[in-house]
């Protein structure tokens, strides 16, 4: 059992500046206070104190990776598109869609985020500890590899994968429960019999050109990678219940038979109950469940190597402390955070269909190729 859970930080990703408005949208005339746009330092910053300055701070040894070269990126990303992001001024932001915004000097920050990752990953993959956690921003599971997407423009965990498998990783697992579809990963992975990629998300669909996956069932690979790629797309006000039985009856047993080298985890807790950009029910309970669960099939799949990667999470004080509860899961302690906020109970009577079609969809989906 791992006491210890290594964490890498750069606090250069709290200068990402994504800009402030009306959520994400432009500023309003009719109102009097613009908001910070949701991916913002903040909520960063708050993830960082709880981990500092909580329960399990004295379990967590701090590291910084170095920044992500352009060949790391390249291993991953195409070369046209890093280029495109690299010869953005340091001075100047852009935007890559009306929500996905590229600020001044992002290009370094992105580079160290994705650095991050595959330090975690190398820190594991050489035995150095089970587990690690990479504190990153901007996040990463849209970037596909051509282009960015919902905030992400580096996959950090698909980069971070990849320099594994330039250093003799065969198979490797992806479990992404951040609320969105973990499009970007699917995407760099489809046709890949090696790397399994299981997203569990909203049914949100596909969105305008930088997301044009749907997240269906249906999207289950393509050519080696058939039945590869599980999508979960799970009806709107899931919550800890829901999201903890398709890990039990469909993750679990898919990872097992995958037999992965090490398990990557999408770590976005925008699952939580009061995530503005979320319509699912989690509360801390949930992702401490979720954690615990993650560290079990590490243990019982890949001798515990286990590389957590920090995704989408946007109610500023309570996706910290969901934060803490996954990794409070993961370390296998008692929850000693209490929830200060989860009120909401969810209705399961949709899910015994959920998985009954789920399970039929997905078994049509691999017959037809
Ligand atoms: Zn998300």
């Amino acid at each position: 059992m791992a006491d210890k859970l290594a964490v890498f930080f750069h606090p250069c990703i709290f200068d990402h500046d994504t800009g402030q408005g009306f959520f994400e949208a432009e500023a309003s005339p009719y109102l009097s206070i613009t908001e910070k746009h949701p991916e913002n330092d903040d909520r960063a910053r708050n993830m960082h104190a709880v981990l500092q300055q909580g329960p399990i701070s004295e379990l967590l040894d701090w590291y910084q990776g170095e920044a992500a070269g352009h060949a790391d990126l390249e291993r991953f990303h195409e070369r046209a598109y890093i280029d495109e992001l690299e010869s953005i001024p340091p001075s100047e932001s852009r935007s890559y869609s009306s929500t996905t915004v590229f600020g001044p000097g992002s290009y370094r920050i992105c580079c160290e985020a994705a650095g991050q990752a595959i330090a975690a990953a190398n820190h594991v993959f050489d035995d150095k500890d089970p587990i690690a956690y990479a504190l990153v921003r901007p996040p990463g599971h849209h970037a596909q590899p051509q282009m960015a997407d919902g905030y992400c423009f580096f996959n950090n965990i698909g980069v971070a994968i990849e320099t594994l498998r330039e250093r003799g990783l065969k198979k490797a697992a992806v479990i992404d429960w951040d609320v969105h579809h973990g499009n970007g990963t699917q995407q760099g992975f489809y046709d890949d019999a090696d790397i399994l990629t299981i997203s569990l998300h909203m049914n949100h669909g596909a969105w305008g050109e930088t997301h044009p996956q749907t997240g269906d069932v249906d999207e289950v690979g393509g050519g080696d990678g058939i039945g590869k790629n599980l999508n979960l797309p799970m009806p709107y006000g899931s919550g800890d219940i829901a999201y903890l039985r398709v890990f039990d009856e469909i993750i679990a047993p898919a990872v097992r038979l995958h037999r992965p080298e090490i398990l990557f985890i999408a770590n976005g807790q925008d699952a939580n109950q009061f995530d503005p950009n979320g319509r699912q029910l989690l509360s801390m309970n949930g992702f401490y469940e979720l954690g615990k669960r993650a560290r079990a099939l590490a243990d019982e799949c890949c001798n515990g190597r286990l590389v957590l990667v920090q995704e989408g999470g946007y109610a500023i004080s309570y996706a910290a402390y969901c934060l803490h509860a996954s990794l409070e899961g993961v370390l296998q302690r008692d929850a000693s955070l209490a929830d200060p906020l989860a009120y909401m109970q969810e209705d399961c009577s949709g899910l015994d269909d959920f998985v009954d079609r789920w399970q039929q969809c997905y078994a049509e989906a691999i017959d037809r190729g």
